[in-house]
């Protein structure tokens, strides 16, 4: 009779030993090849692969209905490491104008030093014909978008990549795979950031790649050379997080469209930016495709700059702080945090102004977060 453990245990070795040294030079063939037959293979140091991490990336890669996974220390190693895995000198990419700010610095600023060119398009303007124009190597996109929600054809995107040959990448931290799977679209490599949903409980940073073992073996090269591999608690962490994602997610979505539809009916908001509502542009879309409307929701005030500072600082419950999707409700006012680094003329053209306001919906119950709300909103 043996028992195992329920949960993976933590296993916290940098390195692992074996008897004979034949073992070993073994496990480091059995580690590479495991890309191509899916075998599993012995650890041999934690920087290459280490079994609590291998837990959590077969995790992942069931959620997102994925050939296997690859964990890092953040959302921004795992894009980072994914997208220098490749790109060339020459290389084209053609990346959605609206990206996760990291991500936009990274294309705009560092890509550009290894003469790799970028072409950045906004929601509307990512078809398959600017594809045919560009023909980059590789296409970037996010869906629902940040702050304004946008929800992109990720099937006609990808189908419009493969046309032109090019690999199709989405980051997928906005909706998560319990509302949406790329890879079901068609999207060659899913990316994500864990600290955000996977993790769920704003503790820990981690982040994810999901795809077939042929896209991930280039990526695994890579992060065992530029070490942004996922630590041993971390992913146990994340592992543990993961058991809730899917009951956190649908109750926080629940939650976002109530929301949603108090402050749409609210005389001292402008505008609400949330898929599940009808007057979203893109909301007979976001229902084809998502199995509910996310987590997150923007709206612009009536004030200016300041009042929107002081709608922000009169709530209660909303913790003033950057991230997003985890159990507790957070709110940024997104031209001081996300958009702080991007030009004046280009934030106008995304819809992002001074009273533009974004909430991420936690746990909390609806009537707590819609009293908080009501009170900043009506406060004399
Ligand atoms: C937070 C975030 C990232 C970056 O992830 P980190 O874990 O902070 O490195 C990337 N993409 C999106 C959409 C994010 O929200």
């Amino acid at each position: 009779m043996t028992a195992r453990p329920f949960h993976p245990p933590v296993w916290w070795s940098a390195t692992f030993e074996f008897d004979r040294s034949e073992e070993l030079v073994e496990a480091a063939r059995a580690a590479t090849r495991r890309f191509e037959t899916g075998a599993p293979a012995e650890p041999i140091y934690t920087r290459w692969d280490n079994p609590t991490v291998r837990a959590v990336e077969e995790a992942v890669a069931a959620l997102e209905n994925g050939e296997d996974a690859l964990a890092f220390a953040s959302g921004m190693a795992a894009i980072s490491t994914t997208l220098l895995a490749f790109l060339r000198q020459g290389d084209h990419v053609l990346a959605l104008s609206t990206l996760y700010g990291g991500t936009v610095e990274l294309l705009a600023d560092v890509l550009p030093r290894w003469g790799i060119r970028v072409t950045f398009a906004d929601p509307d303007e990512l078809t398959p014909d600017l594809l045919r124009e560009t023909r980059p190597q590789v296409v970037y996109v996010e869906s629902p978008t940040n702050p304004t929600l946008r929800v992109l054809p990720l099937r006609r995107i990808a189908e419009a990549a493969h046309q032109v040959g090019a690999l199709a990448v989405i980051d997928n931290t906005f909706a998560t795979p319990v509302l949406q799977q790329p890879l079901m679209f068609g999207f060659d490599l899913v990316v994500h950031s864990a600290t955000k949903a996977l993790g769920g409980h704003h503790d820990v940073m981690g982040g994810f790649v999901v795809g077939l073992r042929h896209w991930l073996r280039p990526i695994w090269d890579l992060r065992k050379l530029l070490g942004g591999v996922m630590d041993p608690m971390v992913a146990f962490m994340v592992h543990r997080g993961l058991k809730t994602l899917s009951l956190r997610v649908f109750h926080q979505c629940e939650t976002a469209l109530q929301v949603a539809r108090f402050l749409a009916d609210h005389p001292r908001v402008r505008q609400v930016f949330y898929p599940g509502l009808p007057s979203h542009p893109d909301h007979a879309i976001a229902q084809e495709q998502m199995g509910a409307f996310g987590t997150m929701v923007s709206f612009a005030y009536e004030g200016d700059m300041v009042a929107t500072q002081a709608l922000i600082d009169r709530l209660s419950v909303f913790h003033r702080a950057a991230s997003l999707g985890g159990v507790d409700s957070l709110v940024t006012q997104p031209v001081t945090t996300s958009h702080l680094h991007v030009d004046d003329t280009i934030r106008r053209r995304l819809g992002i102004g001074p009273n533009l306001v974004r909430l991420s919906i936690g746990v909390e119950p609806a009537e707590v977060l819609i009293a908080d709300l009501r009170q900043a909103l009506e406060a004399p």
